[in-house]
């Protein structure tokens, strides 16, 4: 997914504010309320979550992207602690079921995290601090595209670092 550049200096509470449970659920309601059409459409859905002025979750509007990119809007009025953003309907020839090089990078750029939901129900985190990406539940623990093929991309680790990445998409060139 594509990001616009976002000017403003974020504060530094996104290292502080990692993940917890909370967020996680959040996060994982708010990619399971657009999973299904982003499947449906074939479509990426993305936006933004982080806290209001009174510290609750919240998320910034659900922007309906592209196949395989998606600009979300910056919501102003939050404390942004994370993007999220699904990939599409399940697609032969593209990789969908782990976060990309793109995704971190954008995710650093911004100074957040991100989570990312693949067309065969995986739910990752990106953590930029340490540059990991990992998921948080595996195969089908959200709705699956009935197109999925399980395995076709391979053998999908449980973690990926920055570097494992940059190997995994040279590789797939
Ligand atoms: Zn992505």
């Amino acid at each position: 997914m594509k990001f616009l550049l976002v000017t403003s200096v974020m504060a530094s509470t996104s290292s502080v504010a990692a993940q917890d449970n909370t967020e996680i659920a959040f996060a994982k309601s708010v990619l399971a309320s657009v999973q299904a059409k982003s499947i449906a459409e074939n479509r990426e859905y993305c936006g933004y979550l982080g806290r209001d002025a009174a510290g609750r979750l919240a998320s910034g509007p659900s922007i309906r992207g592209k196949r395989d990119e998606c600009t979300p809007v910056w919501p102003d009025a939050l404390e942004v602690l994370a993007s999220w953003h699904t990939h599409a309907g399940y697609d032969a020839g593209a990789w969908s079921e782990v976060p990309t090089v793109i995704d971190i990078e954008a995710d650093e750029e911004e100074g957040i995290d991100g989570y990312v939901a693949t067309p065969g129900g995986r739910l990752w985190y990106v953590d930029t601090t340490d540059m990991v990406v990992s998921q948080l539940c595996a195969v089908r623990c959200m709705q699956v595209d009935p197109r999925f093929v399980i395995g076709s991309e391979g053998e999908i680790e449980t973690s990926y670092t920055y570097r494992q990445l940059l190997a995994r998409e040279a590789e797939g060139d």
